[in-house]
């Protein structure tokens, strides 16, 4: 599950203050008055006696009593104690200081070459050209620079400069129109052209053409299956040919998923009888074929368009913007519709169709200032309703009993609290309706038991399978569609169907629709079977718009879509499955009644339904901001407060501002909201910016292939799993794969690489079972391992997109480097270890105490061996509970932080990060710490402006082993341990 929980509440009072250290210089105070002296004493460097004093034992607040003054005080040292409990010594050991600093006075300043100048045309911003001075020019040089210091009115401008491809060129278009009139003789297309005059799209063509050509902004709403994303882009590119206009015509249509823009074009093409490639193109992340460059039409995925605005933000290239499925309103053609309209300003000839597929519409022509909104009447035949309660009298299922409060619970409550709450709140909600079926008597005792059991609003796939059986055995021919919340769900309902003696026969044909779905697979599920042959598809919600399926009669829909939402308040992001809204439920409806009088199956009441929303969240309302505002950034939008509350549905002030404390102390924005040459790359990324950064940082240090495994773990699911009963067996697997390196993390890389292997020599499900793994997670997971490879091949940063190529894994065995690479990622999630032992008492400097969750593998560690625990997870219960965590030591902090402080004090020095966590070190160490830190910032800078691997004996081979030297061999001393 991709959770996590960060909190940014730095105006507490962080346990490494300045004084702290001076305790520990002085072996710790026992009373006020004589660690006073001391302190003072040694800090007389430019420091008051007085303002020690202030600092050091300070005076009671006014209007204390006698006792009240001794309880003060007592309360105080006590504070002071515990703040020299978690002090640290951070000590090397003398051959690795040697060894760092061999590799140190070998370094050269091969980043220094002087800048001639040449690229001054392009800088705006003084101040970051001299920042990155030291870094020799280069094409990414310059991209980077103008990124941070442009901004998009000085970009459109610029960009209307450029040469568009499409000129006007009257041979062309008569050719155009030739091709034109030759294809619609062709068999292909003729008989294609008869389906298509069926569609309710086709008889509003002349309606729809007179709008855009009068009007620079149109809506277009209509039914799911009316033929708008099919349709309308063909309309406008035939028209345009015809009116001689082809060569200056090049039409975009964005959606939202990469699977629909495949099916979408090939759809087209087919339509058009051209094979994809001609006037039919697509273009997702990885994957295209290119359409010509004018006269055509491309399918794009949303955020393929973001990108090509980062280059041509004017887009000149582009004579018409189709932004289609607006209504799902994801968080990117929200931003776009945000952007367009400051490029229309510019580009008077561009005209932009927003299509819709609910009844929503009007906003969005609200938004661009009433512009015209063209409703497509659809048509669907009848559909019959049955919901849960009809469900259950027709199959006589029987859930299974709900967990149950045993008799003395009072005694436990905090046990049971949990339970006890979904029960009530379950008996508060059902009990009314129930009543009132009781009175109507429509539905028998049967149905009124099973509804009182809260176990009804679970899935359950035995209920599907049920309902499926009694469809198939009871009515008439016609396909069946399931909704279900994910793919993890569909693939367990597959096995079972497949493992039942009833559906695994010739007689049925069962797909799987989902966004992970090849290609070649999905065009099966279009085809209608051959008579007597039953078509099931297990879907998630992309069938509810973005995919018509034909020939479905029957619709099962669970009600459930997964959601990913952020909490702001608790500062928490969940992908838990939700109920749909009133909306998603119409059109999951809408899916049945296509080519006949349909039958629409909800596993849910009508009671349930009563609660439901009209209309889905906006995501932009739902999830964190990090990777709008990366977009925004880089885009060059200027302040992110002032751009998103230009959007339709603005977010709030609160969530921008946790997404901005995440990013800078990631060091992706610096303290003006710049984005720093990490956070450039991060933009790239199709990741949220910690993992990002993760993957990031594992290809410069060579560890590529354990670092994915945890990054995609943490970005989409773990696939550990932990059956009810067998917990103790469930925790042993998962610390046998721990190896000894006190981390979960470690554990997630370690269960990867064995499956790989085990699925190599086809022993995967016996793996899976003894180390109670979920072979479909893994799965998944391995292939987002090759996706973040590709991407990193893409951007130089890694020279093949094998993520188990040998060079790419030179580290791959260090486990230390990995765990600091983990810790960089997830930086400030840091918690500091107070107390080891059988039950480790840890802080974090926003909560104060803080637990290990059961189910890391650290829980029931008799001695945690470093005094700090990084963590992704954090979530409240009955504690607050680190769910995943890595024990880490100072050099691996050093190094994730963004900000590092060093003060010398004496014979010693205090290095301290971020403001929070400090601990103690050999002045030569600090000076090493600097050193090492100014070298690896500027080796990140330099990678922006020189993507391409770095070899092991040039500048930055050696500053990497540097690092590496010393983040695997540190020594850590805990006095106090
Ligand atoms: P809308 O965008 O309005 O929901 P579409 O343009 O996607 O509608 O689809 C119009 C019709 O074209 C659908 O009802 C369906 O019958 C048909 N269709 C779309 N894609 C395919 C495909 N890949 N194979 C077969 N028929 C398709
Ligand atoms: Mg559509």
């Amino acid at each position: 599950m991709s959770n996590r929980y960060f909190n940014s509440d730095r105006n507490h009072e962080t346990y490494y203050s300045q004084s702290h250290s001076e305790n520990w210089e002085h072996g710790g105070p026992s009373v006020g008055g004589n660690f006073q002296a001391n302190a003072s004493g040694y800090f007389n460097q430019g420091q008051s006696f007085g303002r020690g004093r202030g600092r050091g034992r300070g005076s009671h607040p006014p209007g204390l009593s006698g006792k009240q003054i001794g309880l003060f005080y007592r309360d105080k040292s006590k504070k002071k104690a515990e703040k020299k409990d978690t002090q640290t010594y951070f000590s090397l050991n003398s051959s690795v200081e040697r060894n760092v600093e061999s590799f140190l006075d070998k370094l050269k300043t091969p980043y220094t070459q002087e800048n001639n100048g040449n690229d001054d045309t392009t800088m705006k911003n003084n101040k970051l050209q001299e920042k990155y001075n030291c870094i020799q020019d280069s094409h990414f040089k310059r991209k980077y620079l103008d990124i941070v210091s442009g901004n998009i009115q000085y970009n459109l401008t610029k960009s209307m400069l450029l040469s568009s491809k499409l000129h006007q060129n009257e041979k062309l278009d008569e050719q155009l129109l030739d091709k034109q009139k030759q294809r619609q003789g062709l068999d292909g297309y003729i008989k294609m052209m008869k389906i298509r005059e069926k569609l309710p799209s086709f008889k509003m063509k002349d309606k729809i053409l007179d709008l855009i050509n009068g009007n620079q902004v149109v809506v277009i709403s209509g039914e799911t299956g009316c033929g708008k994303t099919t349709q309308v882009a063909q309309f406008i590119l035939d028209d345009e040919i015809e009116r001689k206009r082809g060569s200056i015509t090049k039409i975009i249509c964005t959606q939202p998923r990469r699977i629909s823009a495949i099916s979408v074009a090939d759809r087209v093409a087919a339509e058009r009888a051209e094979e994809l490639g001609d006037s039919v193109g697509y273009q997702i992340r990885l994957e295209k074929v290119m359409c010509r460059d004018y006269g055509s039409i491309l399918f794009c995925t949303t955020g393929l368009l973001l990108q090509f605005m980062q280059g041509d933000p004017a887009l000149r290239d582009y004579s018409h913007i189709i932004l289609d499925e607006i209504h799902e309103r994801n968080t990117e053609s929200d931003f776009i519709i945000t952007l367009l309209k400051q490029v229309i300003q510019k580009r008077s000839d561009l005209k932009i169709i927003l299509m819709s597929a609910t009844l929503n519409s009007e906003r969005f022509s609200k938004y661009y200032n009433n512009c015209p909104n063209i409703h497509i009447p659809g048509f669907t035949y009848p559909v019959d309703d049955y919901y849960l309660e009809d469900v259950l009298e027709l199959t006589r299922f029987r859930f299974p009993p709900a967990p149950k409060l045993p008799n003395n619970y009072k005694k436990h409550l905090k046990k049971f609290k949990e339970i006890k709450n979904k029960v009530s709140d379950y008996e508060g909600f059902i009990e009314p309706a129930l009543r009132q079926m009781e009175h109507e008597k429509i539905y028998s005792q049967h149905v009124i038991n099973e509804l009182r059991n809260s176990n009804s609003e679970v899935l359950n796939l035995d209920l599907i399978q049920s309902l499926l059986e009694y469809i198939c055995q009871t009515k008439k021919q016609g396909a069946i569609l399931i909704f279900l919340p994910g793919i993890i769900d569909i693939t367990n309902l597959n096995k079972n169907l497949l493992s039942s003696g009833y559906f695994n026969s010739n007689k049925f044909l069962i797909y799987s629709l989902h966004s992970r779905l090849p290609t070649n697979e999905q065009k099966m599920i279009f085809k209608t079977p051959m008579n007597g042959v039953r078509k099931i598809i297990i879907a998630t919600t992309i069938a509810e718009t973005s995919i018509t399926i034909e020939d479905v009669v029957y619709v099962i829909d669970c009600g459930r879509t997964k959601l990913s939402r952020f909490d702001v308040n608790k500062n928490i992001e969940t992908l838990e499955p939700e109920w749909i809204s009133i909306a998603n439920s119409k059109q999951r409806r809408g899916r049945a009644g296509r080519v006949q009088t349909g039958e629409y199956y909800r596993l849910y009441t009508k009671a349930r339904e009563m609660t439901f929303d009209q209309y889905p969240t906006p995501e932009m309302l739902r999830t964190p901001l990090d990777q709008v505002i990366l977009k925004a950034k880089i885009l060059q939008l200027g302040q992110i407060t002032c751009f998103l509350s230009c959007v339709m549905d603005p977010p709030e002030d609160r969530a921008i501002e946790l997404s901005l404390d995440l990013l800078r102390s990631l060091n992706a924005l610096d303290s003006n909201e710049n984005l720093t040459p990490l956070g450039y790359h991060l933009a790239q990324l199709p990741l949220d910016p910690r993992t990002g950064k993760m993957i990031l940082w594992a290809s410069m240090f060579s560890c590529v292939e354990p670092v994915f495994s945890i990054a995609a773990s943490l970005a989409f699911k773990d696939a550990f799993y932990c059956p009810l009963g067998k917990e103790d067996e469930a925790n042993k697997a998962k610390l046998e794969l721990g190896m000894g390196q006190y981390s979960d993390h470690i554990a997630l890389a370690e269960a990867l690489r064995q499956f790989e292997r085990a699925y190599h020599y086809r022993n995967a499900g016996h793996f899976c079972s003894k180390f109670f793994l979920s072979q479909n997670t893994l799965k998944l997971l391995m292939d987002m391992k090759k996706q973040f490879a590709k991407y990193l091949y893409d951007m130089k940063f890694l020279d093949s997109d094998n993520p188990n190529d040998a060079i790419s894994n030179r580290n791959s065995d260090n486990l230390a480097m990995i765990k600091a690479i983990v810790c960089a990622g997830l930086f400030p999630n840091v918690a500091i270890v107070k107390r080891t032992g059988k039950f480790p008492a840890l802080k974090t400097t926003e909560d104060g105490n803080v637990k290990i969750h059961p189910s890391s593998i650290n829980a029931k560690a008799n001695q945690l061996p470093t005094p700090y625990v990084t963590y992704f997870l954090k979530q409240k219960s009955t504690a607050i509970y680190l769910h995943d965590t890595t024990c880490v030591d100072e050099a691996a902090l050093i190094f994730s932080s963004s900000k590092c402080s060093i003060k010398r004090l004496g014979p010693r020095s205090q290095i301290t990060l971020n403001d929070s966590i400090s601990f103690l070190c050999k002045d030569s160490t600090a000076d090493m710490v600097q050193k090492l830190r100014e070298e690896l910032d500027k080796l990140l800078e330099y990678k922006i402006t020189h993507p391409g691997t770095i070899s092991l004996d040039s500048h930055g081979g050696l500053v990497i082993r540097a690092i590496i030297e010393l983040v695997s061999n540190a020594n850590i001393q805990s006095p106090n341990y």
